[in-house]
């Protein structure tokens, strides 16, 4: 049964998107299964969290990543490993696999497809749209918890019992701080320090990172990707999927901004053409 991939961006709604299939499937499975005491498929969910991968395995940047590891790229290539092996162990004409990783590198995403093929399953990619933005901005979001709860951390180690919730963060346009009160202060001052924050205000958001304000589900407890580079740098590498080429096909697409019923009818259309191979209108290269 399908091996389907997830695709898109860092931080970009992939797992919230592959739990709702993940869902989805389990209840059509249950519901095709309902005359036989066995499910009539198995589904399986892989993830970099599945497995425990953590976010620096993509760090490149060579002020980060010691040379001997950079030169063999090992810590990524250890994670693709440990990925296809698990794929690779569960996949069977009874097993549905879907894939969320960043399945980013169009040879890895042949790789999988040929994997498919070999076992004579079929194979889908799921690509989730979303603004770089927006993306950038729930990474920004989590590195923010996670400073502050390294704040707390510090605090509660060093016996003050003080736990505020004081941000760290020094290159976002919160940084400017909050617009300085004219009660406060004699109004020459204010006037004087609210052009300095006006200043402040604008050199950062001409020059900062273009990111969205987002606020994160309070279930969510993913790392961050830091330092902010292996972010960027997995933006830059990003191979975008062809619907042309036999292993990006077929494509579907799910954006951040689709409602459930949206979502619903893509995952329907999953079934139908990937699932139980009802070909309709996909976008296929043969
Ligand atoms: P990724 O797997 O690409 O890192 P996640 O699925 O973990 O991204 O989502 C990151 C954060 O964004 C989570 O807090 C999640 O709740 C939120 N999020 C993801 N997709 C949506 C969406 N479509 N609408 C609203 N919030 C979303």
């Amino acid at each position: 049964m399908p091996l389907i991939l997830i695709t898109g961006l860092p931080t970009s709604g992939k797992s919230t998107r592959a739990a709702q299939l993940y869902d989805y499937l389990t209840e059509r499975i249950a519901a095709e299964s309902s005359s036989s005491s066995t499910p009539k498929f198995r589904l399986h969910l892989i993830s970099d969290q599945s497995l425990s991968i953590s976010r620096s395995v993509y760090d490149l940047d060579p002020a980060h990543t010691p040379a001997h590891v950079r030169s063999a790229n090992a810590s990524e290539k250890d994670a693709r490993a440990a990925l296809y092996g698990a794929v690779k162990r569960v996949l069977s004409p009874r097993d549905i696999v879907i894939l969320d990783t960043l399945n980013y590198i169009k040879g890895w995403r042949y790789q999988l497809y040929c994997e498919a093929k070999n076992v004579q399953t079929p194979f889908g990619l799921v690509q989730i749209g979303c603004p770089v933005a927006r993306a950038r901005g729930v990474n920004e979001a989590r590195i923010r918890r996670s400073e502050q709860q390294e704040q707390q951390e510090e605090e509660q180690k060093a016996g003050n019992g003080t736990t505020t919730s004081t941000t760290t963060t020094t290159t976002t346009a919160a940084a400017a701080g909050a617009a300085p009160k004219s009660g406060d202060l004699h109004p020459e001052t204010y006037q004087q320090s609210h052009q300095n924050w006006q200043q402040k205000q604008f050199e950062e958001e001409s020059t900062g990172p273009d990111f969205e304000d987002v606020t994160l589900s309070p279930t969510d407890s993913q790392e961050p990707y830091t330092p902010r580079s292996n972010w960027e740098n997995l933006v830059f590498r990003y191979e975008e999927p062809n619907p042309m080429s036999r292993w990006d096909s077929p494509l579907f697409i799910i954006t951040w901004d689709d409602t459930p019923s949206d979502t619903k009818a893509t995952f329907d259309q999953i079934w139908d053409e990937v699932i139980v191979n009802k070909p309709q209108k996909l976008i296929r290269a043969n």
